[in-house]
This record gives structure tokens, C-alpha cells and sequence, in this order.
């Protein structure tokens, strides 16, 4: 077990609904799932909860041993002690990669594991340098964010997030904003990771990504609703709520 969910809900404040209904996964180590579902299924409220960024009232998560209770369940001082400890092992990758400007790819790469995990710049830089040529970045080290492409770029924030060794590397619409040939490179770099045993989670609408992962998991309402190889939840699934979605993305093209 790598990242397992129980039982989360979380209700906005002034919203009658709550928004995750008991949401529930269990995602084994080194696998990379997507995370589909309708516009207002919930999934990017799951995923701040899971990194921490949103706040969730009950359920269980776990993250490598380290569990995290709900707000409800647990005292404040309890609950920031779970997310430190939950925050170490997570890494969150953005749909505008958010590079720092003025570093450049390599400097992005080295900055957060000497500053905040204490490495030599020696160690921090050989991690990163080999981090960056595994996704194909070996000639652009020392190029500056506003010289790299979209693609490029997206690539430099995930050797970024690879660098603090996290256990669970999660990714808000890492396609989004590409290309559909710049895409195609970031899609065989997660692919790539996924050898590396760290647990991938992709929250996506981008078709072509969804197709190319081991395992997929449909949100609807707050809740998994189906989940499985792409092959048959995108084939031949057995909701209506994904049959309409998958129309809706086909009809996109
Ligand atoms: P998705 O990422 O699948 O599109 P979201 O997690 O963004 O879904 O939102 C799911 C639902 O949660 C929305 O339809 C909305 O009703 C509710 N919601 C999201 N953010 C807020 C908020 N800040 N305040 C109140 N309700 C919210």
C-alpha cells in the first residue's frame, strides 16, 4: 500500500452539499492511475485534501505509514502533526509548472532539497543532474524557464518534484497546457517514473493521458464510481456517468 484513502468527506463551508461523499482508493506503490470524472466531480478537491492544501472533516489517509484523520476526528495539534509528517512524502506537480523564473532548470531542481531537506549542494546537484537526463533534459540544464517549451518545461517541474524523493507524486492537469506533441513527451515521462516505484496520481481530462496509464479511477459526485485498466473502463465501462463522459471527451476529439 503506497496511498490509501478511506471514508473522506469534506463539505465547503455555505455549500448544502458536501463535495467528497466518502471517497475511497487504494493504490499500491509504483503504480500510475488517472483520475477522471465530470467538471464538479470532485477531483480537485481530492487532491488538496490530499496534499493538504483543503482541509477534509472525516475519513483516513495513508501515505506510506504516515496516517492523516479528519478535522472532525482528531485535535488541531494532532492533525498539523499528521500532515508534516504526511507533507514529507508528497510532491505535487502544477498544471503551470510554476518554476521558479530567475533559476535555472538545474538551480530549480537543487533549491528545495539543500534549502529544506538539508542536502550538500554536491548530492542535491547529482540527484537533480541525473533526475533531468533520465527525462531527457541531459542538454538543457543550464537554459532559464523562458528558454525551455511548455513540454520542456513540464519536465524540469517533475525532476523538481522527483528531487525530494517523495513516495507520492501527484499531478493537477500536467497536459492541459500543451501542445498535443509537446504532450506526448510528458506522458512518456511519466511513464518512465513509473519505473521508479514512486506512486503516481493524475488528475486529468486529457484523453490521450488517460489511455496511456496502467489504471484509472472515475469520480462522480465524491465517490469512485468505477475503476480499472484503461483498456476496459474506457472501453466498455459499466456507468452511465463514464459512458457520458467519455462521449463528451470523444465528441471534443
Ligand atoms: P472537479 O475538480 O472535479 O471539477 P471540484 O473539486 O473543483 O471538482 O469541485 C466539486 C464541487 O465542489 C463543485 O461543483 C462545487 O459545488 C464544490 N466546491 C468546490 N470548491 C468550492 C468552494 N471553495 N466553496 C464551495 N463549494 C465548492
Amino acid at each position: 500500500m503506497s496511498l490509501k484513502v478511506e471514508g473522506l468527506t469534506r463539505q465547503y463551508p455555505g455549500n448544502p452539499k458536501p463535495t467528497l461523499q466518502g471517497l475511497s482508493f487504494d493504490l499500491p506503490k509504483g503504480t500510475l492511475t488517472a483520475m477522471l470524472g465530470r467538471s464538479g466531480a470532485g477531483k480537485s478537491t481530492m487532491l488538496r485534501c490530499v496534499v493538504g492544501l483543503e482541509p477534509f472533516e472525516r475519513g483516513t489517509l495513508q501515505i506510506e505509514g504516515v496516517t492523516v484523520r479528519g478535522t472532525d476526528e482528531v485535535s488541531a495539534q494532532q492533525r498539523a502533526e499528521q500532515l508534516r509528517a504526511a507533507r514529507a512524502k508528497l510532491g505535487l506537480v502544477f498544471q503551470s509548472f510554476e518554476l521558479f523564473p530567475h533559476l535555472t532548470a538545474l538551480q530549480n531542481c537543487t533549491l528545495a532539497p539543500v534549502q529544506v531537506k538539508g542536502l550538500s549542494e554536491a548530492a542535491a546537484e547529482a540527484t537533480a543532474k541525473e533526475l533531468l537526463s533520465q527525462l531527457g533534459l541531459g542538454e538543457r540544464m543550464n537554459h532559464f524557464p523562458d528558454q525551455l517549451s511548455g513540454g520542456q518545461k513540464q519536465r524540469v517541474a517533475i525532476a523538481r518534484a522527483l528531487a525530494m524523493d517523495p513516495a507520492v507524486l501527484l499531478y493537477d492537469e500536467p497536459t492541459s497546457a500543451l501542445d498535443p506533441s509537446l504532450k506526448a513527451e510528458v506522458i512518456s515521462s511519466l511513464k518512465r517514473i513509473d519505473e521508479r516505484h514512486v506512486t503516481q496520481v493524475v488528475v486529468t481530462h486529457d484523453l490521450q493521458l488517460a489511455r496511456a496509464v496502467e489504471h484509472v479511477c472515475v469520480l462522480d459526485q465524491g465517490i469512485v464510481i468505477e475503476s480499472g485498466p484503461p483498456s476496459k473502463v474506457l472501453v466498455n465501462p459499466d456507468h452511465e456517468s463514464t459512458r457520458t463522459l467519455l462521449q463528451a471527451w470523444l465528441a471534443e476529439g
